[in-house]
């Protein structure tokens, strides 16, 4: 299955060959169970606005910066776009809603998948869409040892984040690697588009309420259902990917 895996990426790519060396790491929903906060805050801030939106949409548009999402329900609800002003305003008030409710846990086997990552002799970079400080400064204490600031790329590195590749091409750089030695860890539809959209191999966990087939849809190379799924696969996956 993971070979076949590999195969499908060398021959969407054009690639001559898939030699990981650096995986390029989401944090919400990936190491930290936090979509279900990011949901409730998305929902009660736009249903005060007088918004139509459901916890589920809140899914579907995460992985985007706060100002692409707040753009995105100024069109469909008042077909204008917010002011800068509206954006700082209204981005604050989730960020500070998000930042008063209890801290999101880590998520099940994440540090143990991360130290994996490491013992393959692979770099971890993290690529984020959030601008959540409060979550960045967990990581250190959550996942010691395994990121700094110069393998960061959050919402403040980019101008057009997921779905669109820059966030994951920058991982790229900062890792000084090309598409096809790394390898992407998403569980959003729009980091996985993303993800691909960069040339990567790109692997779906799939920790939300979304279906499966929206992940599959994006175009994710292999799916898990959570990360100690992806752990337990993670030395077949390395055997296969060294093939
Ligand atoms: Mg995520």
């Amino acid at each position: 299955m993971f070979e076949q895996a590999k195969y499908q990426y060398l021959k969407q790519t054009a690639s001559s060959s898939f030699q990981p060396k650096a995986a390029l790491i989401d944090m919400d929903g990936v190491l930290f169970d936090s979509m279900p906060h990011h949901a409730y805050c998305w929902t009660k801030l736009f249903r005060s606005l007088g918004f139509s939106f459901e916890e589920k949409e809140a899914y579907m548009h995460e992985g985007r910066t706060g100002k692409a999402t707040l753009e995105i329900l100024y069109r469909r609800e008042l077909q204008r776009d917010p002011s800068d002003e509206e954006v700082k305003e209204l981005y604050g008030r989730k960020a500070e809603m998000f930042d008063n409710m209890p801290a999101a846990p880590i998520m099940k086997d994440a540090d143990a998948l991360l130290d994996c990552i490491r013992d393959a002799g692979m770099q971890r970079i993290l690529v984020t869409g959030s601008g959540q400080t409060k979550l960045f400064d967990r990581l250190n204490e959550a996942f010691p040892g395994h990121f700094n600031e110069n393998s960061m790329v959050t919402a403040f590195d980019v101008k057009q984040g997921k779905p669109f590749p820059e966030p994951y091409l920058m991982g790229l750089k900062k890792a000084g690697v090309a598409a096809n030695e790394a390898i992407v860890i998403e569980n959003a539809p729009l980091g996985v588009q993303a993800g691909r959209a960069a040339g990567i191999f790109t692997i779906a966990v799939n920790t939300g309420l979304l279906e499966d087939e929206v992940l599959l849809d994006a175009g994710c190379n292999l799916l898990f259902h959570n990360m100690s799924e992806l752990k337990a696969a993670w030395p077949e996956i390395i055997k296969a990917i060294q093939l």
